[in-house]
């Protein structure tokens, strides 16, 4: 590329500028290679979207490679069903790995580095019980104290070592330690657990040919080295466990190769949890419908929503990344949701809460086709034409008998044009015993049509319609946040299942849409005019449609931040 066609270049993250700097330094031949290492436990929310779109943005970027790698070593909660959505949604968001990888796959190569370290010293078969080992931790000001079976001989540690692979022993009998540094300031360099033992649950991949499965702290570095990554990118949480994935390196490696773990951020919204442990237990609970609830922060969830891949990269690069902890404001997500639907949605016309308008001078049993602007952000998007007559559907708050001065909608002997149709006066309405209004009336102005030589007197309000006799009913689901609370996860003294939102789904069931959503199918992305942006949820059948409100047209963050 020339200098004059170069694209001006974004400013670098600071994990970019890191991964520049090793590349200028030729450290591993200039080479790259980054994870993306979820275990399969659970659906993929949005925080995991931040961490896939910067390992699979920096091997793009830097002519790299990015491998899926699941990071399956606790059997008790690993699934295929999770193996399988975790595969869907990194594609739905454009990514495609070169391989997929196993840390399972590793457990041999594990196992014979482990065995490796105790026959250097560096490894003890410990059995005493989890509580005595963590009563023995010390406080990161009080050095810990030595197991009484940290010296015993290399023999007896490898023989138990095999026991505990064997099932001759049982779970929570013994684990195997690293023996680094019971003084350490650093708490994880205190004699970390290497192995652990669990019997009874059979693994997604091996079986029950294991029985000693490593802790993430011995297999994650291992694996990443057995890989060759490059780059191992994590959140902040892992930072405190960088110097004990340093020493593990140390002892593994035989040449100039090692990778080097990087943090940043990780992800909270407001009005939501992202913890798996507490997603599942939402859905085993029945608490909201399952993993793609569209209120769940699932990108399943977010997907049935009507959010769009680009609609969460819009979002991703908005965030950043940085080395602080924070939360974000959900109403953030919303807007960057907002941004790419306006730019994309078909708008059309729905009555969410229907009053019939009865048009008193347009002639009986005539029907007319207008002409309606599928996208006024984008001319290429076309036109749809949309039925209109006599009888009609409005908004029921479109009207008002009693106006106050600065209501520009429907209120007897003040004009408002109908959207891509005529000027019309409203003259009254009919109610029943109890008040309610039943019709409203109005008489239109033929010479007022929508792109008509001379229709360009103006009045203050539009309204959208359908008719009575074409529209179409439709549920529609109206979500709001999942959760009461800004941050459910910091009311430590409540379980968080009290702290849900009662309101946060309405479904309404007599919603009238225009005659050509007929056709939408699901997921399809619209606007509702003056309403919001929705699309079609995958319920949805043409005899009984139905909508999700992805946002409203409100926007509240950007209102917050002019
Ligand atoms: P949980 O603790 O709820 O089980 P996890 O962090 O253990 O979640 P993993 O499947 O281990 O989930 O995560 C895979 C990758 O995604 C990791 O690199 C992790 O750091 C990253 N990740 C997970 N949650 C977030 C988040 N909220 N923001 C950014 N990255 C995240
Ligand atoms: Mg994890």
């Amino acid at each position: 590329m020339s200098e004059m066609t170069e694209q001006p270049k974004k400013s670098l993250n600071f994990i970019e500028t890191l991964v520049e700097e090793d590349i200028r330094d030729g450290k591993n031949g200039g080479r790259i290679q980054t994870r993306f290492p979820p275990e399969p436990n659970g659906y993929l929310h949005i925080g995991h979207a931040k961490a896939i779109c910067m390992d699979f943005g920096i091997a793009r970027d830097y002519n790299g490679v990015c491998n899926l790698r699941f990071d399956d070593t606790n059997p008790v909660k690993e699934d295929v069903e999770y193996v399988d959505s975790i595969m869907e949604d990194i594609q739905w968001l454009g990514y495609q790995w070169g391989n997929v990888y196993y840390a399972s796959d590793y457990f041999q190569q594990l196992w014979d580095f482990a065995t490796d370290l105790i026959k250097r010293g560096l490894a003890y078969v410990d059995e005493q019980s989890a509580e005595e080992i963590a009563k023995q931790k010390g406080s990161p000001t009080v050095p810990g104290t030595e197991s009484p079976y940290r010296n015993r001989p290399v023999e007896e540690s490898l023989e138990l070592f095999n026991k505990m692979n064997s099932g001759e022993i049982a779970e929570g009998a013994m684990v195997l330690r690293a023996k680094v540094d019971m003084a350490s300031p650093n708490m994880h360099f205190r004699d970390p657990i290497m192995y652990r033992i669990i019997t009874d649950h059979p693994h997604h991949r091996t079986g029950y040919t294991w029985k000693a499965y490593p802790m993430y702290d011995f297999a994650h570095g291992q694996s990443d080295y057995f890989e060759g990554v490059t780059h191992s990118i994590c959140t902040l949480e892992f930072e405190v466990h960088r110097p004990l994935y340093d020493w593990f390196i140390d002892q593994l490696k035989n040449d100039d190769y090692r990778p080097r773990q990087i943090e940043f951020n990780r992800l909270n919204i407001t009005y939501t949890v992202m913890s798996k442990r507490k997603m599942l237990q939402l859905v085993q609970e029945g608490l909201v419908r399952g993993w793609d609830d569209p209120r769940m922060p699932t990108l399943c969830g977010l997907r049935r929503r009507g959010y769009t891949p680009e609609a969460i990269h819009n979002f991703i690069e908005k965030i950043g990344y940085t080395k602080y902890e924070g939360i974000i404001d959900v109403s953030l997500l919303e807007h960057s949701a907002r941004e790419i639907l306006n730019s994309t949605a078909t708008r059309v016309s729905a009555v969410l809460d229907p009053v019939k308008l009865i048009l008193t001078n347009y002639p009986e049993g005539q029907t007319e086709t207008v002409t309606m602007v599928n996208n006024p952000e984008d001319e290429n998007e076309g036109t749809h034409e949309a039925p209109f007559s006599k009888e009609l559907y409005v908004e029921r708050d479109d009207f008002m008998e009693d106006a106050p001065k600065k209501y520009f909608r429907m209120t007897p002997g003040q004009e408002v044009r109908l959207k891509g149709a005529y000027i019309v006066k409203c003259t009254g309405c009919k109610k029943d015993a109890d008040g309610k209004v039943t019709e409203v009336y109005a008489e239109y102005d033929p010479e007022t049509r929508s792109g008509l030589e001379g229709s360009s007197r103006k009045v203050k309000g539009t309204i959208h319609w359908v008719t009575v006799a074409d529209s179409v009913s439709a549920e529609v689901r109206l979500y709001d946040r999942l959760f009461a609370v800004e941050n459910p996860a910091e009311e430590k003294d409540k379980d968080f299942r009290e702290l849900l939102n009662p309101d946060s789904l309405k479904v309404l069931n007599n919603v009238k849409v225009e005659p050509w959503l007929k056709n939408a199918k699901a997921l399809d992305n619209f606007q509702f005019q003056r309403i919001g942006y929705f699309n079609v949820d995958p319920d949805s059948t043409p005899e009984n449609l139905v909508f999700n409100r992805t946002v409203s047209l409100k926007d509240s963050w950007a209102k917050a931040n002019k």
